[in-house]
């Protein structure tokens, strides 16, 4: 890998160090934003007609490679590299299919104010940059990335920020964009700032995937930052083992000694890591860097990566070699992200075979059908929402009290009295309100 970075550097800039190429903001000067420097650093040629298509594609959606990410690739096979597929783009962008949206998680819906999205009761996503070092070619948010007109200003931040103090359910606040750590470390401060001032923010979450294509980004000065504002949890996107280099290793290591808590992102990507074996030694090596696997998504229905996508049951097939295979802090849960913005939800095999009055029949990750004896007799606290009354004692705030039930879990309380959830617009729906109208 030595070798490679060397040879980069030599040809970026003969007269440039290791310490520019562990400098961040060097890597970031020399993205590689065009096909032609890509060939060049690279060795690597295009004929004509793909090159034209190749044009067409970074003109739709912008490209970005920090050299770093760059020395990762595998320039003999790059065809077949996990990271050339990740941020080279593929004419097959192009291809719109029919069922593919510009705003699949229907985001700009949910957003009360720009930048804020708000479709959880107690969280919300808050996009404080649409600039990233690397443009991810499977990225959902395609259409607001690279963007450079949309770069929020303090004006536009203060704004979201206004949102959530006004509203004292959320107690969960994920800072995400594009790459929030494209931010400077001042600018960081002062977000963070603002938002520790708001008492009912219990938690604040940053998802960058600076570890993995520009790991320099984690100093300690901005390590010195985040600490200041505990708690602060940090996501990152690691997709594939062979991304976990001595660089990110030092940065996790950095992120994790400060005490901030790990998790990881995946995405499900055709060509990249769709494979049990590869899922399982990436998960083993995000724990030995003390990153716990967080999501495993599906990829979405944005616009052109259709050849990203695989069918569901290759989740499902990873999911099933992973539980019981290894340990239980290095799975995570699969999650198939809600076209039209129904969230999160997640999939994984079928483990409850059959179930009586007393007794469950499961089995488990070798094939074995085992039956789980449930309680005789039971006796269930009535719950009426009156917490204050109730024996088991909690206590809770009054943004806590407001939240109201939703979903299935409403229909299993105690206290509403709602006995269906039913879908509008249906003609039985119409017809039934057409009868109310006339009476
Ligand atoms: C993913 C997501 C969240 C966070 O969900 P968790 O399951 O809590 O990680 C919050 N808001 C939006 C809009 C999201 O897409
Ligand atoms: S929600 Fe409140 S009242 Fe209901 S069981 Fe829990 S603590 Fe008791």
């Amino acid at each position: 890998m030595y070798g490679k970075q060397q040879e980069i550097i030599e040809k970026i800039n003969p007269r440039a160090l290791i310490s520019n190429w562990k400098n961040w903001k060097w890597q970031l000067k020399h993205c590689i934003r065009d096909i032609s420097t890509f060939e060049n650093l690279t060795g690597i040629k295009f004929e004509k007609s793909e090159r034209k298509l190749l044009e067409k594609t970074i003109a739709k959606f912008p490209l970005s490679i920090t050299p770093y990410y760059l020395s990762l690739i595998d320039t003999d096979d790059y065809r077949n590299d996990p990271f050339f597929k990740q941020s080279f783009p593929s004419p097959m962008e192009l291809i719109v299919d029919k069922y593919e949206m510009k705003d699949p998680l229907a985001e700009d819906k949910d957003s009360p104010v720009p930048g804020i999205i708000h479709r959880y009761p107690d969280r919300v996503l808050f996009h404080i940059s649409n600039i990233c070092s690397m443009y991810c070619r499977h990225c959902t948010r395609k259409r607001k990335v690279g963007d450079v007109d949309s770069i929020p200003d303090r004006v536009e931040i203060l704004k979201g920020i206004e949102y959530i103090n006004n509203t004292p359910a959320i107690r969960d606040v994920l800072l995400s964009g594009g790459d929030p750590l494209m931010l400077s470390d001042d600018y960081l401060d002062w977000i963070l700032t603002e938002l520790r001032k708001i008492p009912h923010v219990e938690v604040i979450r940053i998802g960058t995937r600076m570890p993995v294509v520009l790991p320099y980004r984690i100093t300690d000065e901005l390590v010195a930052v985040l600490k200041k504002h505990h708690p602060i949890w940090v996501n990152t996107h690691f997709n594939h083992p062979r991304a976990i280099t001595e660089s990110s290793k030092e940065a996790l290591k950095k992120l994790a000694d400060a005490g901030i808590p790990l998790g990881n992102q995946s995405v499900l990507l055709a060509g990249v890591n769709d494979c049990p074996r590869i899922m399982k030694k990436l998960v083993h090596k995000l724990v030995q860097n003390r990153v716990r696997p967080y999501y495993l998504y599906q990829c979405d229905l944005s616009e052109g990566l259709s050849h990203f996508r695989t069918p569901v049951g290759k989740g499902i097939e990873i999911m099933e070699s992973l539980i019981g295979h290894t340990s239980g802090f290095a799975v995570p849960t699969y999650v198939i992200d809600a076209p039209g913005g129904g969230g999160k939800i997640p999939v994984m095999p079928n483990y409850l075979i059959s179930w009586s009055t007393n007794k469950v029949v499961l089995r488990n990750y070798e094939g074995i059908i085992t039956t789980y004896k449930e309680p005789d007799s039971y006796e269930p606290v009535f719950c009426d929402r009156n917490c204050q009354d109730c024996k088991l004692q909690l206590k809770l705030n009054e943004a806590e009290e407001k939240i109201k039930a939703v979903g299935v879990a409403k229909l299993l309380d105690d206290f509403d009295d709602t006995i269906s959830l039913i879908p509008e617009n249906t003609d039985r729906m119409e017809r039934r309100a057409d009868r109310r109208d006339d009476e």
